[in-house]
């Protein structure tokens, strides 16, 4: 099959774009390198099944040529991170929603299976643990910039749900939670590679706000696995679907975790959100989910214990 891969050069684009490869597919990964990097791909680039085009979703000519090329499309290209998000409002509302648009209607207007990578930020501020898929959501104002970001990934669900309903579009909606593995940048606020670094370097660990904030961690193999699993199976088409680890940490746990498995002299420190984030930021408190919907439906189970992923990623950084 020839799959079109939209921001393939990210963290969990070239983890996928590496698994599509090894099931024998062509890959076509479009990526605008803003959070992706060519780094993540260089070790495709043998493949000769695999193809790099640096661009954007919001080229409506390119898109139009890419999808008509491929047989099937996973949407992951979007503005990710909440720091980039929070310091570039605009550009992430426009590259989420219109850029989105623009897949989904091409999608449609050649019926091509979508995978579409949404967030599980959609569920807001104050639910309540684990997080269902038909949960009620409350999100912050409009002078809290973060919550552009859910907003935008609340309306794509929206309007897939729609495609599939009215016209049929045979499309899966992932919402992804804290994922972790190799290759995963500290840049963008992703807390476990900023803590590893952090650790191995000795440096104070940064903990935002008190460190009670509960987060859970899934591995990347398992991500990859479970957005493909969603992708063959019809049933789950013009569905919502949780893609995470229901055993949750707080950040403060966390950080004691990984200061101790790089056996670290760092010093924990705590730091207030407005240093990090200026004075309107607001955190979600907890980011669990319930993942039954997704097990039943694929028999999967991630299984996967956060010191031996901790661990890995460790080794990652350290270069071994
Ligand atoms: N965090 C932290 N120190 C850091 C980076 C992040 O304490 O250096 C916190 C952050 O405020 C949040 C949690 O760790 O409560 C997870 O942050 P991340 O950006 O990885 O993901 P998200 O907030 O999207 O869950």
């Amino acid at each position: 099959m020839k799959i079109l891969l939209t921001g393939g050069a990210g963290f969990v684009g070239s983890h996928l774009a590496e698994s599509l490869l090894n099931d024998g597919h062509e890959l076509i990964v479009v990526d605008n390198l803003i959070t992706g990097s060519k780094e993540n791909i260089l070790h495709l680039e043998a493949n000769p099944g695999f193809r790099f085009i640096e661009g954007s979703i919001l080229d409506y000519k390119l898109m139009l040529k890419l999808v008509t090329e491929c047989d099937s499309i996973y949407h992951l290209a979007a503005a990710v991170g909440v720091k980039f998000v929070i310091d570039n409002p605009l550009d992430s509302l426009i590259t989420n929603v219109r850029g989105t648009e623009i897949i989904f209607e091409l999608a449609h207007i050649f019926h091509k299976k979508v995978f579409f990578a949404s967030s599980s930020e959609v569920y807001g501020k104050d639910a309540v643990a684990p997080f269902k898929e038909d949960d009620d959501r409350v999100m912050g104002s409009v002078s809290k910039s973060r919550w552009g970001y859910a907003f935008a990934k609340g309306f794509d669900e929206f309007l897939a749900v729609a495609y599939a309903q009215e016209k049929k579009l045979p499309i899966v909606i992932g919402r992804l939670f804290n994922i972790c593995g190799p290759r995963q940048s500290h840049n963008y606020g992703m807390v476990i590679p900023r803590f590893v670094q952090q650790a191995l370097n000795n440096q104070p660990i940064t903990i935002y706000g008190d460190g009670k904030q509960i987060r859970s961690f899934t591995y990347i193999d398992y991500v990859v696995n479970a957005i493909k699993v969603l992708m063959d199976n019809p049933q789950a088409f013009g569905q919502l679907f949780n893609i995470g680890n229901s055993k949750f940490i707080s950040i403060g746990e966390l950080a004691q975790k990984i200061k101790q498995i790089c056996q670290s002299d760092s010093e924990i420190v705590y730091i207030p959100y407005s240093q990090v984030y200026g004075d309107n930021f607001e955190d979600m408190f907890y980011r669990v989910p319930d993942t039954s919907k997704f097990e039943k439906l694929t028999g999967f189970n991630p299984r996967i214990d956060l010191d031996q992923m901790l661990k890995t990623i460790i080794d990652y950084h350290r270069g071994s």
